[in-house]
């Protein structure tokens, strides 16, 4: 399994940004992927063994694992979330997604929303969309800094600099206290996005999919790549690397990001808590008395 997963991800995965290019990864990529039912046999490997492994990651009641995802629309970010954790117990599982900011959130640091529900231990966190939305829409839209309350003084040339600093910050003190992060962008490319967009249009099914604001943002393509592509040259580490998954194929998209997390999870090497010697005995008492019972 690790060789396969690591054969998977490799070419996607960014420990250092400092090289990137987004036109390095092309959006139509199926890798090394050798056919669509191969892929899925691992997607459905990988789920199986996820499920199992939380379970460890639940009672070791330590590590804690957070999974951002980012794109633009109709990249696949609800059916992947959907597809990889499908096998997961949702208790052990906690699914966030982040909106326009209330004023409530206007009325605190850029991070506050999302620091109150970073996973606690032993779970799994899922991010759609995140604190990241601060340096992509907020860049494209500065009207929308204008509305976050900062004193003016401090909405200076270096404000984009001076965020994905903290947020570097933010993520070392994460991983630090033991949560592990793992971030994933879907890399959808124009085309497909049309093609998804005029698919919502045209079978009623999906026209609730469908939102005016998604046709806004398209107007802004070249604007949100620029954007992506510095939020991963300054935010990818080895810690909280990103994960740049080609994102005009569905079944590839779910396979790659399932290995990436199986990745995750199998560096932690979780085995089930054991007990010490004096609690076996107890436990053995305790045992013994419950098989006298009539
Ligand atoms: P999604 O678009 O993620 O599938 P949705 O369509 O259900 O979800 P929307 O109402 O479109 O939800 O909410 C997402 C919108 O909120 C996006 O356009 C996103 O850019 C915006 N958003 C998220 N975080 C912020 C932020 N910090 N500041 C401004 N806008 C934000
Ligand atoms: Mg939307």
């Amino acid at each position: 399994m690790p060789q396969i997963t690591e054969n998977l991800i490799r070419d996607y995965r960014i420990t250092d940004g400092k090289k990137f290019r987004l036109k390095d990864i092309d959006p139509g990529d199926t890798g090394k992927a050798r056919s669509k039912k191969e892929a899925r046999h691992l997607l459905q490997r990988g789920i199986e063994w996820l499920a199992e492994e939380q379970e460890k990651l639940y009672a070791t009641d330590s590590w804690s694992l957070l999974l951002i995802f980012q794109a633009m629309d109709a990249a696949g970010k609800d059916g992947t979330i959907k597809h990889v954790m499908s096998g997961i117990n949702p208790q052990g599982c906690q699914v966030h997604s982040f909106k326009a900011p209330t004023s409530d959130d206007l009325d605190h640091d850029f991070l506050w929303r999302c620091s109150k529900v970073m996973p606690e231990r032993g779970r799994i966190g899922i991010f759609n969309r995140s604190y990241y939305e601060e340096v992509l829409v907020v860049r494209v839209h500065p009207e929308f800094l204008l509305k976050q309350k900062l004193p003016s003084r401090l909405i200076g040339k270096k404000i984009w600099d001076q965020r994905f600093e903290d947020i570097r910050n933010f993520e070392e003190y994460q991983s630090r206290q033991g949560t592990v992060i793992r971030k994933f962008f879907l890399h959808v490319s124009r085309e497909e996005q049309q093609r998804r967009f005029l698919a919502r249009l045209e079978q009623k099914e999906k026209n609730w999919k469908f939102s005016m604001s998604d046709i806004a943002e398209r107007a802004h393509w070249d604007k949100y790549q620029d954007a992506y592509e510095e939020m991963i040259r300054h935010t990818a580490t080895t810690h909280a690397p990103w994960f740049v998954v080609p994102a005009d194929n569905k079944w590839f998209t779910r396979t790659v990001v399932a290995a990436a997390i199986v990745d995750a999870v199998h560096s932690l090497k979780l085995e089930f808590p054991t007990v010490d010697k004096t609690k076996r005995k107890e436990l053995e008492a305790i045992e013994a008395a419950l098989k006298k019972e009539k």
